[in-house]
Order: structure tokens, then C-alpha cells, then sequence
């Protein structure tokens, strides 16, 4: 039975709108119909007042169940599930014409017993609410597809689908949920190594082909069955779509890995004498803060990328993957779209301080809403675009947007924070740059010295050091970015005059695990004492790392620990719930 069969059916049993409408999706979440009518029963309650159609407020349940947030340190889930409310609610009220309340929609109010009773008598339910139920329906199955159809990149068209065999997409999502679920609880709660392992079987197309649809079915459940039998109760799999799987495990060293898929390999590598031959992509998360699909795909590159290669059926993600053809290819043909579409973001991330515990600044990140992939993170983005030139527009856009948040503190009566943004080195060779931060200064008219400059140090370059050498004469503060990455180059603080110093997370990392990392933290601070520059920590997670960082007087820090980046308007109630100042704002 289809969902609008089911709430049909239910709505003609006398139950309510919303009743209905959660019940029929009530399978798809593995409730049985009590529940559903009880959880419905509470939550649509506006809709007795005569207010809010029932339809909605159990649509809203229907989007909770299916991707609503359920961590509180998730807020890219929450601002995505915020999303998708509002979304639902804009669609319902273009299909119902504005008619949101259940007033407009029964032309009747139901909290009054004389036109309940007149409902009653016409059979208004029947009539007219049917059409909400099947609006929400028709939505919901939309955005529900959707999101499948992004999450597994699918290749087949789900619009094709007919919609008794919507059913099957939701059991997809409850399997990709559950998944999930699952790899996220072991990322929090596994102190091994944890791998991303994504495989499928070459040319799957051809064995279709020569030995039938059938055949190829059975294969696929061979392999699903096989990894039934080898993953044990904290290594989960899921079958993405036709023939690719993912797997997700614990392991102690790499080694370990490769022999777990070793054996997976020869496990699955025939089926009734079919030889089969897999493409496995591998990515070794390092940081466990980073967003689940962002993980999913760098396993996904990395098989993709393992589909080139002739000496082994393994591959791991590396760096350079960021970089990936297929990655390459959809950020160029997407850029345009992006900028006119007002895809790029700010999000800010607050600094603190220790001892004063208050925040001291913020830095600007981009990010990248695409409305079909969802967030797209720099670190995918950014090497491609500082190749094509299209960085300029976009770290010029981020700029403004960081001016007008500093005016739009000032206006609101709050003292504004220094806002950092970030520099690719690209702007430090040509000659537009400087011009173009002074123009913004101006058009804003804000103190220079709360917009700060953050500048990746690398190893020495004449060019560079003289353009930093500009924008300092300019009057604006300099950050050197990434201290401690890799490319230290400790004259660069000699040619380059900056005022603050951010040491790298993997500096802060190591220094928690090693005496020498320490060692040479405590050295970096009284350098930088000594050079009279400022110095702050990034990347700071943990209690522990606070602590070490103040014992060795270290009191600027930015990361998790305190916040991650946000969307501007939450850092902005962040700032004022810290910072209202009495009437007068002084000009600078
Ligand atoms: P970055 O400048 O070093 O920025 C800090 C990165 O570390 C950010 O990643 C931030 O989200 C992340 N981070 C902050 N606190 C923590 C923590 O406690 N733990 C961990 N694991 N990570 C933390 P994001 O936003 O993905 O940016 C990545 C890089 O992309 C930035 O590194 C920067 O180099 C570049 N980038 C970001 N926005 C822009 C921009 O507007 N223009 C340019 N040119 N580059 C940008
Ligand atoms: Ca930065
Ligand atoms: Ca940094």
C-alpha cells in the first residue's frame, strides 16, 4: 500500500490528519501503528485549537525520524534539519495555496463544538482533508528522495520509481540512518584507529550482462551475506547502492587493515566460479571531528581513484585526493552557480581567552552550501579554485561579508571583536589586494585594525614578505597561519612582520603525546614573548590541552573545545549575550 493509500484509509477510520499522516509512515521507521498514532497524538495538538494543519506538524515528525538531529554537538545537522522544516513548510504552503491552518483548509473552526458538529454532518474531513494529506505526502516522498538520492550520489533515477515502491527508498534511508548511527557512536566511542572502506566489483555491468540481471542480484547478496559472516559486532557495512558497499572498522595499525581486507577479498572474490574482483578506496579518519559524509567520501575518491591503478585493488585516501578528477570536475562546473546562487557562507569561529574565559575574536570560514551535496568543506574546494583564480572572488566575498559583520555589531550596539579572515598566497602576488581590503574598510567604515589578516607561512619568498611588509604599513594585523605544519620556517618571522602567531593543531596534538612536543611549545611561546608577538593555539579539544597551554602561559585558543565555526547569526547572539555595552559606542 502506498503512503497516500495508507493515510487514506486511516483518515476513513475516523483517525486524525496527523494520525493518519505518521501512521503511514509509520513502517518506514519500524514503529508499529499504536506508537505512531500516540507520538502523533501528542505532537498535533495545534491542530485541535483549529491552528496549525495536523498534516504538518507529523510531516515535521516524518522529516525528525528521517533526518532530524539527534546530537547536540552535530549543528550541521541541526542547521540542515532547521533547513529542511522550513523547507517542507514553504512547499506545503505553495501546494495548499496558503492555507496552512486547518481553519482555512475545513473552511470550519474544530475547536468550536457548533462547527465541529456541522463538520461532522457534512463530512468535511473526508473531503477536504484528504488534499493536505496528500500534499504533505507528495512533499515529503520529494524531499525524501532527495536526500537519498544525494546521500548514495545514486546513479539510478529515482523519479522513476512508481510510487508503491516509495517503501523501498525509505527502507534505504533507515538503513543509511542506522549506519550512521552506528560508525558515528564508534568514532565516539573507540579509542583504535577507525577505517573507511568503500568497494565495488569491476565491471559489474558486464557480469549483468553475460550471465543476467538474476545472477547479478545473487552476487550482491553473496557479498552482503559474506560480510554478514566477517564483520563483527563493531565493524558495520552497508551496500550504498547497486554494486558498491562501504565497511567501517576498528584497527590498531595499517597492517591490520590491509589484512582485514585481504581476507574480505578472498572471501568475496568468486561466486560460483565467477571470478569477481573488487576496487577497495580506504581512508584512515585523523580527525574525528569531521563531518561523516565528508569521511564517506574521501573512502569514495579513494575507490574511485583505486579504479586507475594496475598494481594493487587497494587504495588509501591521500591529500592529493582533495584534488581528485571527479572533485575538480564538479567544483568547476559548479562555481558560477555558486557565487550568483549565494551558495558561499560565513561561518565564524569564536577565539577565547583562557583566563578571562571570553571571546577575543573570531575567525571566517567559508563554506559551501550546494543545494544537492550539502556542506562542502574548503579543504575540498580551495586547492581548486587557488589553481583556477576563482579564489579571488570568493575570499573577496568572505572579506566583505566579515566587514559588514563588524558594522552590523557596531550598529547593533555591540562592541565588535577583531574577525580574521584568511589570505590565500595568491592575493599576495598580484597588486589588487591591498587596494581592495582598504575599499572595504572604507565602504564600512570600521577600524582597520578589527579586520585581521591570517596568512599561511611557507618556506621564504621575497614576493610574499613584501606584499605582508604592504598590508602591515596599511595598518592591518597579521596572522601567520599554520605555525608548527610542516614548512616552519622560523626567518620568515624575521622578513615578515607579523603581530600573532597561531600554532597548528597538529603542534597542539603532539605536544599532548610527546615531551619534546612540549618542549618546543614552551620554546615557541617565549620566542614569541620575546618577539613581542601575540600567539594562539588552534585546534584545542580537550580539557587537558587547555590546561597545558595556560601552565606554559599560553592564553589565546580557538577550537572544539570552546566552539566550532557558525553560521554568523549565532555567533552574532553569542557576542551580544557577552558584550552589550551601555548606549555610547565608542568610534574605535
Ligand atoms: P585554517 O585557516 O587552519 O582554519 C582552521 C580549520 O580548523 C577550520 O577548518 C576549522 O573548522 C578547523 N578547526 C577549528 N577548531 C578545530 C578543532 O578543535 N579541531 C579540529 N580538528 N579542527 C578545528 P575549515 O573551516 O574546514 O577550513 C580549512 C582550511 O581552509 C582553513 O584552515 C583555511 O586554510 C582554508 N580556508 C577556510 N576558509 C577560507 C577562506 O575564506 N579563504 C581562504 N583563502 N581559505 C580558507
Ligand atoms: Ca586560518
Ligand atoms: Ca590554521
Amino acid at each position: 500500500m502506498t503512503h497516500k493509500e495508507k493515510a487514506d484509509q486511516l483518515l476513513h477510520q475516523q483517525y486524525h490528519c496527523s494520525q493518519a499522516l505518521f501512521g503511514a509512515f509509520a513502517d518506514d521507521f519500524g514503529l508499529d501503528l499504536k506508537t505512531a498514532f500516540r507520538i502523533s497524538t501528542c505532537f498535533g495538538g495545534g491542530m485541535r485549537q483549529g491552528g496549525t494543519c495536523g498534516c504538518i506538524t507529523a510531516s515535521l515528525l516524518v522529516l525528525g525520524m528521517a533526518f532530524g538531529f539527534y546530537d547536540s554537538q552535530d549543528r550541521e545537522l541541526e542547521v540542515y534539519g532547521n533547513k529542511k522544516t522550513e523547507d517542507f513548510i514553504r512547499r506545503f504552503s505553495e501546494k495548499m495555496e496558503g492555507a496552512v491552518c486547518c481553519r482555512d483548509i475545513l473552511g470550519k473552526d474544530i475547536s468550536k463544538p457548533e462547527e465541529m458538529a456541522q463538520i461532522r454532518k457534512d463530512g468535511l474531513i473526508l473531503k477536504k482533508c484528504p488534499r493536505a494529506s496528500n500534499a504533505s505526502i507528495e512533499i515529503l516522498e520529494e524531499m525524501l528522495t532527495e536526500y537519498l538520492k544525494n546521500a548514495a550520489e545514486s546513479s539510478i533515477d529515482l523519479d522513476d520509481i512508481p510510487e508503491n515502491e516509495m517503501q523501498r527508498v525509505f527502507k534505504g534511508i533507515r538503513k543509511l540512518n542506522r549506519f550512521r548511527r552506528n560508525v558515528n557512536n564508534l568514532l565516539y566511542s573507540s579509542d583504535k584507529e577507525i577505517g573507511f572502506i568503500q568497494f565495488d566489483i569491476r565491471k559489474f555491468k558486464i557480469i549483468n550482462d553475460l550471465y543476467g540481471e538474476k545472477f547479478g542480484n545473487e552476487v550482491l547478496e553473496f557479498t552482503l551475506h559474506e560480510l554478514e559472516s566477517i564483520c563483527n559486532e563493531k565493524q558495520f557495512f552497508i551496500n550504498l547502492r547497486s554494486d558498491v558497499f562501504m565497511v567501517v572498522t576498528e584497527y590498531k595499525t595499517e597492517a591490520e587493515l590491509v589484512d582485514f581486507i585481504q581476507n574480505l577479498d578472498r572471501k568475496i572474490g568468486s561466486f560460483k566460479n565467477v571470478k569477481l574482483q573488487m576496487v577497495y578506496g580506504v581512508y584512515t579518519v585523523e580527525d574525528r571531528g569531521m563531518e561523516l559524509r565528508q569521511m564517506e567520501d574521501r573512502a569514495a575518491m579513494a575507490r574511485k581513484a583505486a579504479k586507475n591503478i594496475v598494481l594493487s585493488n587497494i587504495l588509501f585516501y591521500r591529500e592529493q585526493f582533495k584534488e581528485s578528477l571527479y572533485n575538480r570536475k564538479f567544483i568547476e562546473e559548479n562555481l558560477q552557480a555558486a557565487i550568483a546562487g549565494r551558495q558561499f557562507m560565513m561561518y565564524l569561529q569564536p577565539k577565547y581567552s583562557i583566563a578571562k574565559n571570553e571571546i577575543i575574536g573570531a575567525e571566517a570560514l567559508v563554506r559551501w552550501r550546494h543545494p544537492e551535496r550539502g556542506m562542502i568543506y574548503p579543504d575540498q574546494f580551495i586547492p581548486v579554485i587557488e589553481e583556477n583564480g576563482f579564489i579571488q572572488k570568493v575570499d573577496y566575498y568572505i572579506w566583505e561579508e566579515a566587514c559588514r559583520f563588524i558594522r552590523k555589531c557596531k550598529d547593533a550596539g555591540i562592541v565588535p571583536c577583531p574577525v580574521s579572515v584568511n589570505m590565500s598566497r595568491i592575493h599576495l602576488r598580484d597588486n589588487e589586494c591591498v587596494g581592495v581590503l582598504s575599499d572595504l574598510i572604507q565602504a564600512y567604515a570600521i577600524p582597520k585594525r578589527l579586520l585581521e589578516l591570517e596568512i599561511t607561512e611557507t618556506a621564504d619568498d621575497q614576493q610574499i614578505s613584501r606584499k605582508a611588509l604592504q598590508l602591515k604599513e596599511e595598518g592591518f594585523t597579521l596572522l601567520m597561519d599554520d605555525f608548527g605544519s610542516g614548512y616552519s620556517s622560523l626567518n620568515v618571522l624575521l622578513e615578515t612582520p607579523f603581530d600573532v602567531i597561531k600554532l597548528d593543531r597538529k603542534f597542539i596534538e603532539n605536544m599532548m603525546i610527546s615531551k619534546k612536543g612540549r618542549l618546543i611549545l614552551e620554546q615557541g611561546v617565549s620566542m614569541a614573548d620575546k618577539l613581542r608577538l601575540g600567539l594562539l593555539a588552534e585546534g584545542v579539544e580537550t580539557r587537558e590541552q587547555i590546561e597545558l597551554l595556560q601552565s606554559i602561559g599560553c592564553d589565546q585558543v580557538q577550537g572544539y573545545y570552546y566552539a566550532r565555526p557558525m553560521p554568523e547569526e549565532e555567533f552574532f547572539e553569542l557576542l551580544k549575550e557577552q558584550r552589550r555595552t551601555p548606549e555610547a559606542m565608542p568610534e574605535d
